[in-house]
């Protein structure tokens, strides 16, 4: 493959994954149970260390260990991962998304919201 191919791989990756994390955070619930919570962290930290692209990975490993995901409420958490986007936004010289823009962007995830989790 071709280094131009790889770049188009790594940037379908890059929006499938942000699709994923976005869409996720702004479904979660709005008050979680500690279940849910530790769930949502293990899954971000986890999703850091496996992410499949070196460069990629390492940035989002720093980033977490750096200002671990605030998983307390859906608003912290979607701020949270917003917050790492831009980060990479700006390590890329991408344009700052305006956070107060997530519920337009990645409000809507075409299906009916999970059932209430018992505390
Ligand atoms: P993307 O950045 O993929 O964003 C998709 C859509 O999300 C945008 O169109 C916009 O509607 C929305 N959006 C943008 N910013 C935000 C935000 N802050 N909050 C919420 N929504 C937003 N690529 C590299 O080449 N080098 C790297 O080192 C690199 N590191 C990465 C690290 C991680 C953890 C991830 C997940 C991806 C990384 N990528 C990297 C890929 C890169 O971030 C982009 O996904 C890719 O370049 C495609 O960019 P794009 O312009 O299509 O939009």
């Amino acid at each position: 493959m071709g280094k131009m191919e790889n770049q188009t791989a790594r940037a379908e990756l890059g929006r499938a994954f942000w699709r994923v994390l976005h869409t996720m955070t702004m479904q979660f619930p709005e008050e979680p149970t500690p279940n849910e919570q530790e769930s949502l962290r293990r899954w971000i930290i986890l999703s850091s260390k496996l992410y499949p692209c070196g460069e990629c990975s390492e940035h989002f490993i720093r980033m977490v260990r750096e200002s671990p995901p605030n998983v307390t409420t859906r608003y912290a958490v979607a701020n949270w991962a917003c917050d790492v986007h831009n980060r990479v936004n700006e390590h890329l010289r991408k344009p700052i998304f305006d956070c107060t823009k997530l519920k337009d962007v990645w409000g809507d995830c075409g299906c009916k919201p999970k059932e209430k989790e018992s505390k």
